[in-house]
């Protein structure tokens, strides 16, 4: 199966529940950012997400509030370094006692003491560990050398502790296609239960350089699509048709929604646009129409998973071709 089944069925009877209710818009994955504090300094992110205050956290409770509020199967929990949160342990159990599935993104530094033998594995949880590349790159990337071993060597204990563990990887304008294919082995060989592709969010290039680097995440994906059935990789077929430019999708901001300490991030994770206190104020002012028609100039480059996947699945549900596809990619691998 491409994702557990627990996992998929989950999102099912999340997205029949919302049809029922004639729900045209709804999120399915919250992103919640519990601080912004980070033990790297990777190149391209911004000082405050690496250098906020520990003591600017969020609590447990406003983390549960955010999720109840939003209703979404899915909680991606980020930041920052979401190890590095104190209250980690007590905050995933309890979106498993709520029946949430957990993706907790990381850079697998704190593994051995944040996680092993503190948090112990679930099916409802899965460690998802960033690699930007292979040694050289992911270090020069992370601006410091070892990383790319310690995340390695994170995931060989991840796997033989029994937790679910996804390699999750960014494809930039300057990322070489064979290095993509080189970590899909890697994950092969570590026995991950899959790898997360997304083309990266190229915003500074928008005004001059737009087509250009879209053609150039185009071809990359035609090159991933190519070798993709050999791995596996967990971004659905639509979405990486979509990705290497062979078809066209609006966007669907509301699927996944961003809470951090400064509020809920509006209209996306990867805009600096509003910030709401109340998940009301946030849903109701947001123009919906307009961020999905990407008429704006910051999402004319924008091919992002969080944004797109969603209507990907959309776009496959509507045609027995294209539900026969996502079917038969499920089940696969
Ligand atoms: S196209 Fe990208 S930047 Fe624009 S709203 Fe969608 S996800 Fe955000």
């Amino acid at each position: 199966m491409r994702y557990p089944l627990g996992f998929m069925n989950a999102q099912m009877k999340h997205r029949t529940k919302m049809q029922k209710l004639g729900q045209k818009r709804y999120p399915t994955v919250l992103m919640l950012e519990p601080l912004y504090t980070c033990n790297l300094a990777c190149i391209g992110c911004s000082v405050e997400r690496h250098t906020g205050k520990l003591a600017d956290r969020m609590s447990v409770e406003t983390c549960f509030k955010a999720v109840d509020d939003c209703g979404a199967p899915i909680i991606n929990l980020c930041g920052g370094e979401p190890t590095l949160y104190p209250e980690l342990p007590q905050l995933i159990q309890g979106l498993i006692d709520r029946g949430k599935y957990v993706l907790c993104c990381t850079n697998a530094l704190k593994l051995d003491t944040k996680v092993f033998d503190v948090i112990p594995p679930s099916p409802q949880l899965f460690l998802m560990i960033h690699l930007d590349g292979m040694k050289q790159t992911h270090d020069f990337v992370c601006n410091r050398q070892g990383v790319f071993e310690k995340a390695v060597e994170g995931i060989r204990e991840a796997k033989k502790r029994g937790y679910v563990v996804m390699i999750n990887t960014t494809v930039y304008k300057e990322t070489k296609v064979e290095e993509v294919e080189a970590l899909c082995k890697l994950g092969m060989e570590l026995k991950t239960d899959g790898v997360l592709i997304s083309p990266g969010y190229e915003y500074e290039s928008v005004e001059k350089n737009v087509f250009l680097t879209r053609d150039q995440i185009h071809e990359k994906f035609k090159a991933i699509r190519e070798f993709a059935p050999k791995y596996k990789i967990n971004a659905t077929p639509t979405f990486l048709q979509f990705a290497a430019g062979m078809l066209d999708l609006p966007c669907a901001p509301w699927s996944t929604v961003n809470y951090t300490p400064h509020g809920w991030k509006s209209p996306c994770y990867l805009i600096d646009g509003v910030f709401y206190d109340t998940w009301e104020e946030f849903w109701n002012n947001t123009n919906w129409e307009y961020w999905e028609s990407r008429l704006d100039s910051k999402c004319r480059n924008c091919k992002m998973h969080s944004g797109f996947e969603h209507s990907a699945v959309e776009k496959a549900m509507q045609s027995l071709k294209g539900k026969l596809e996502l079917a038969a990619w499920s089940i696969s691998k």
